[in-house]
């Protein structure tokens, strides 16, 4: 296809005397249908491994899965809504059955407005409600336009970052086991805040030297076990730690990190972009994850703040099928860190998208999402 410029040029050679109007390549992409057809169900993820971590222990997750249909083209978006932010599976699909005719009725083109409504629509507490309408709607824009969504966004697929793999918490010799498995992966992230914790290092340890990063989950509740146990992982070649201390205790985080060397991360700390300046005051960096931002669009805004008041970011997920992982690692050439394996713990995943190699992310060169289906 030839652009603007190049018309111009073809114009003046054949001596028009004004810029010819260009009708065709000025267009807006329109839809043809005036409503959207919308459907959403819910989908069991069985687990590879009972799924430990400091919050709970599960053998599989529900998620939300939602398809936003239009010009005979379907969007698909997923949401894993999990309790420790007052989120449930059911609920999370009534909310988006009760808007259902709204979202049905919202013009996608108008993506900023029409999103942003359904989040108000959608209320507080429906973050992985809002995540499966918001990707299903990227993923449908991506493929209407023919583009992957990393291309939609301006991004270089070859900046994502490396992703590391996770290890949820577990005995000596399942913890050796499993960091046997993840041999690909160039780094670990090893669940910890438990009495268990330096055992599981030193099992990780005692078959591998790669970094790791670990995830306390709000396990440690004493600053001074705190500053004890992240100093001791400096010494066992952590690369940094997350969520040390329970959310609330900010001023306890502040203290602990004024005492430590490692880089510490907020996630369960870092819920809503209004919070993400004040996070300065205790912590390094941020946990973006579209579950807990409620899609792609809040996301980025995410990205955009932190890096505002120089926080790093890495970029998680929860333990989700590849429909949400790969519209993650979508914006993964934006973030410092990533930390995208939640499909990789499920066995019956419904989809194949973005794919990993020793490590490095390779997203799919499809339209939108990018995503084909697996075991349909
Ligand atoms: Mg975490």
């Amino acid at each position: 296809m030839i652009n603007r410029r190049e018309m111009l040029k073809i114009a003046t050679a054949a001596g028009a005397s004004s810029v010819l109007p260009l009708p065709a390549l000025a267009a807006q992409p329109m839809s043809t249908q005036e409503k959207s057809e919308v459907e959403c169900s819910l989908k069991r993820l069985m687990l590879r491994h009972t799924w430990t971590t400091t919050m709970s222990s599960s053998e599989y997750r529900d998620t939300v899965q939602f398809q936003f249909r239009r010009d005979g083209i379907a969007g698909f978006g997923e949401g894993a809504p999990i309790i420790r932010y007052q989120e449930y599976p059911e609920q999370a699909m009534k909310a988006i059955d009760a808007i259902s005719s709204q979202i049905a009725s919202g013009d996608p083109w108008m993506y900023q407005k029409f999103l942003a409504q359904m989040r108000r629509s959608l209320g507080d507490h429906q973050h992985a409600a809002m995540a499966a309408v918001d990707i299903a709607v990227f993923d449908w824009i991506g493929k209407k336009l023919g583009l992957p969504l990393y291309q939609f966004l301006g991004l270089d697929p070859s900046a994502a970052p490396i992703t590391d793999f996770s290890i949820g918490i577990d005995t000596p010799e399942i913890t050796r086991q499993k960091t046997r498995e993840a041999a690909d992966f160039p780094v670990l992230k090893v669940k910890v805040g438990l009495q268990t914790d330096e055992a599981t290092i030193e099992a990780v340890r005692s078959v591998t030297n790669k970094p790791i990063r670990v995830d306390a989950n709000e396990g440690w509740t004493d600053k001074e076990e705190a500053i004890r146990k992240i100093n001791w992982l400096e010494t066992q070649g952590i690369e940094y730690v997350e969520q040390p201390m329970p959310a609330h205790m900010i001023e306890e985080t502040k203290y602990v990190r004024g005492k430590v060397h490692l880089p510490i991360f907020a996630d369960e700390a870092c819920t809503d972009v209004t919070m993400i300046p004040r996070l300065t005051e205790a912590y390094d960096g941020i946990n973006v994850k579209l579950d807990k931002s409620g899609g792609i669009l809040e996301a980025l805004r995410w990205i955009e703040v932190a890096r505002a008041v120089n926080l790093k970011v890495m970029l998680g997920c929860m333990v989700s099928s590849s429909c949400t992982v790969t519209a993650a690692a979508h914006l993964s050439p934006l973030v410092d860190y990533a930390d995208l394996d939640g499909n990789l713990l499920v066995a019956n995943d419904p989809w194949r998208g973005v794919r990993v190699e020793k490590g490095r992310l390779l997203l799919p060169t499809g339209p939108g999402l990018g995503l084909t289906a697996q075991h349909s």
